[in-house]
């Protein structure tokens, strides 16, 4: 789910808005266009370390392995 946390340049206000496609976002509170796409609140559910794929406990980068 799309959900973006912006940040509108022209008032400070910060807001969270379901963005589908590429629909245009709009400050809540003084409905300026100049807003600041932060960061997706959904996003940090299983890519926390992108570095690494392997389970913690081997260094092997898939672990159909290390069980
Ligand atoms: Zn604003």
């Amino acid at each position: 789910m799309p959900i973006f946390e912006y940040k509108c340049n022209k008032c400070g206000k910060d807001f969270e808005k379901l963005v589908f496609g590429s629909q245009a976002v709009k400050c809540p509170k003084c409905d300026s266009g100049d807003v600041r796409k932060k960061f997706s609140t959904f996003g940090m559910s299983g890519v926390q370390n992108s570095g690494s794929s392997g389970c913690g406990s081997c260094s092997s980068g898939s672990c159909s392995t290390c069980h």
